[in-house]
């Protein structure tokens, strides 16, 4: 047989593979994309709710000063993230279709200065006594720590604020943590006190999540549109960014993909960075500067200084946009 034959029925041969590792690149590029894609309906769905958390719910109505009550306004953050995610699916008053997103989505957990709440999927009786999945609200847990000293146990908030039971003699105190700095010895210095605190709330939530997950995935097992629920790990960064502040975390998973590794997702939404608009970017002499919304020199030396133009102020949400949008740090505050 002649080379250029042997050649030839080898690229006949070859070809299919080469055509289909191709191929394979293609779907691999197009499964990131999906991938992306889904991460940032989440993530934008998060953004609403927190918004919607922050403004106690006001942001939806025009009712500003309608008192409303934390639990109904948890419950309004849920069904925001939720009608994002739905109107980003084009789910929005599909019932199957939201069943399927609801089934991707199974844990909200929403974290409060008191304690924190799961938002999760459960089974229940409906009115015609047929079974239903669908989201209900789980009790507020609160964040509880270790006992320290073998008697005291401290129950923790979003701030500074701590609750005291000592088991010598049964009583109950609140204040701040310094007040309690001459019994434990944890509390004497702020950076220890952030510790464990972040430990104590972080351990919490994580017990509260594991629970649920081991109990949907009793209930759930063998259900078709189940997926086994597993743990994400979360960046302790994530974690401490999660709890400076009330926010929400959610999981989601079991989104349809194109090949690889199940979908998952975590994501965090903080109402801080709304509420507080904590970045103020301006011009002064011709140079754009930002700076943090409590810098001493930007509100007693800049904004007195007749030259300066108020309307060149701007907000930002981070020093991340600030910097992007082509603004210079403040020498003073260092933001
Ligand atoms: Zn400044």
């Amino acid at each position: 047989m002649k080379l250029t034959s042997l050649a030839v029925i080898f690229v006949i041969i070859i070809s299919p593979f080469i055509f289909i590792s191709g191929q394979e690149a293609e779907t691999a590029i197009q499964d990131q994309r999906l991938r992306y894609y889904y991460d940032n309906i989440i993530d934008n769905a998060i953004v609403d709710s927190a918004f919607v958390l922050s403004n106690r719910g006001t942001g939806l109505t025009y009712a500003g000063d309608v008192n409303i009550s934390d639990t109904d306004a948890r419950e309004l953050a849920a069904q925001a993230f939720f009608d994002s995610v739905y109107y980003s699916f084009n789910a929005k008053g599909n019932p199957s279709l939201m069943a399927r997103v609801d089934a991707c989505i199974p844990i909200l957990v929403f974290l409060e200065r008191e304690g924190f709440s799961l938002y999760a999927l459960d089974k229940y009786k409906n009115i015609d006594g047929q079974n239903e999945i669908r989201h209900i609200w789980f009790p507020m847990q609160h964040y509880i720590g270790e006992v320290i000293s073998g008697r005291f146990i401290i129950r923790y908030t979003i701030d500074s604020k701590v609750y005291v039971f000592d088991m010598a003699d049964q009583s109950l105190k609140e204040g701040d943590y310094s007040d309690f700095d001459d019994i434990i010895p944890y509390f004497i210095e702020r950076q220890a006190f952030e510790d464990i605190r972040i430990s104590a709330i972080k351990n919490s939530v994580q017990e509260e999540i594991m629970a649920y997950m081991n109990y949907y995935n009793q209930w759930a097992l063998g259900r078709s549109i189940s997926v086994k629920l597993e743990f994400p790990s979360i960046d302790d960064a994530d974690w401490k960014r999660a709890l400076t502040d009330e926010g929400i975390i959610v999981f989601a998973q079991g989104f349809p993909i194109l090949s690889g590794k199940n979908y998952r997702h975590y994501a965090l939404g903080g109402a801080r960075v709304i509420r507080k608009a904590p970045i103020t970017g301006y011009t002064y002499q011709g140079i754009l500067y930002y700076c943090r919304a409590s810098c001493v020199h930007f509100r007693n030396t800049i904004i007195s200084d007749p030259a300066f133009n108020q309307d060149s102020i701007i907000y930002f949400s981070n020093a991340y946009e600030a910097a992007a949008n082509g603004h210079f740090p403040c020498p003073y505050c260092r933001p």
